[in-house]
């Protein structure tokens, strides 16, 4: 199985395009026209594009479907629900990348949309490429419609926003984002995949590791202080990265925020 990876200007947000046998899957088309373009012709190049798959719903990782416009789309069973549902997730997702456009002047002739042949993916389900097997996870955390693909022909894992080198971890909620790192940590163990993540760099199992460690490390924090409903010692976690990149320290109070409010309002729990 080959492995093309095709960054986009915006976040380092990485296309991956897994190909084997004449045909060829694309995992979270991004984003601007240019980079869209590009994508659809190197699928092309290797035979076309059977399938379409998202980590997760957020904007800037969907808005690309449209360029494979005949391929179904894999995601998690829970986003295909809510956007089945036309619920306010999915809502919100086709929201945030309206706006970004609209602020940027990025044309978008195929609209902001959801596909129409989705395909929901359950934890742990096979998959195949050309005959090659892939296999599916659900990673819930950053948002709860994660989804890994776990591509051991090829030697890596495609986890969508977690594990990322340009960021600290955007945290929804803590407990599940805990729990994925934890099973990260496992997988990579077993599996001595390389990782690439939604945003950065490719990472070789060890890197992806370290950078594992350093996020349970941070998540941790944010639960401990919560449970003892220290408000200060969260805002005060040290993060594990990133410290220079504006907008970090925002992202990091909305972490606060969603830890504190479950310690808070113990309805919210998971
Ligand atoms: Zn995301």
């Amino acid at each position: 199985m080959q492995v093309d990876v095709l960054t986009s200007g915006i976040w380092q947000t990485n296309s991956t395009v897994l190909s084997h046998r004449g045909t060829c899957l694309v995992v979270d088309p991004a984003y601007f026209p240019r980079e869209l373009a590009a994508l659809a012709e190197r699928a092309a190049e290797l035979g076309g594009a059977t399938a379409v798959c998202f980590t997760h719903g957020h904007w800037d990782h969907v808005m690309g479907h449209t360029t494979c416009p005949a391929a179904p789309v894999w995601m998690h069973q829970g986003l295909v629900d809510d956007i089945q549902a036309q619920g306010a997730r999915a809502a919100k997702y086709l929201a945030d990348a309206r706006e970004f456009d609209s602020r940027w002047y990025v044309p978008r002739p195929a609209g902001h949309r959801w596909p129409q042949t989705l395909r929901g993916l359950a934890d742990g389900e096979a998959l195949e490429l050309g005959g090659a097997p892939l296999r599916a996870l659900h990673l819930p955390g950053h948002s709860p419609d994660g989804l890994a693909l776990v591509a051991e022909d090829a030697g890596v894992l495609l986890c969508g926003d977690y594990l990322s080198p340009c960021e600290i971890p955007f945290v929804e909620d803590a407990p599940r984002y805990r729990a994925t790192l934890l099973r990260l940590l496992e997988l990579l163990a077993q599996t001595g995949c390389d990782v690439i993540p939604g945003h950065g760099p490719r990472l070789d199992a060890a890197g992806a590791t370290a950078l594992a460690r350093a996020d349970l490390g941070y998540v941790d924090r944010l639960i401990d202080a919560a449970a003892r409903g220290d408000h200060a010692a969260a805002r005060d976690a040290p993060w594990p990265r990133a410290h220079e990149v504006v907008g970090m320290r925002e992202a990091h109070l909305e972490n606060c925020k969603h830890v504190l409010a479950v310690q808070d309002d113990p309805s919210q729990a998971p």
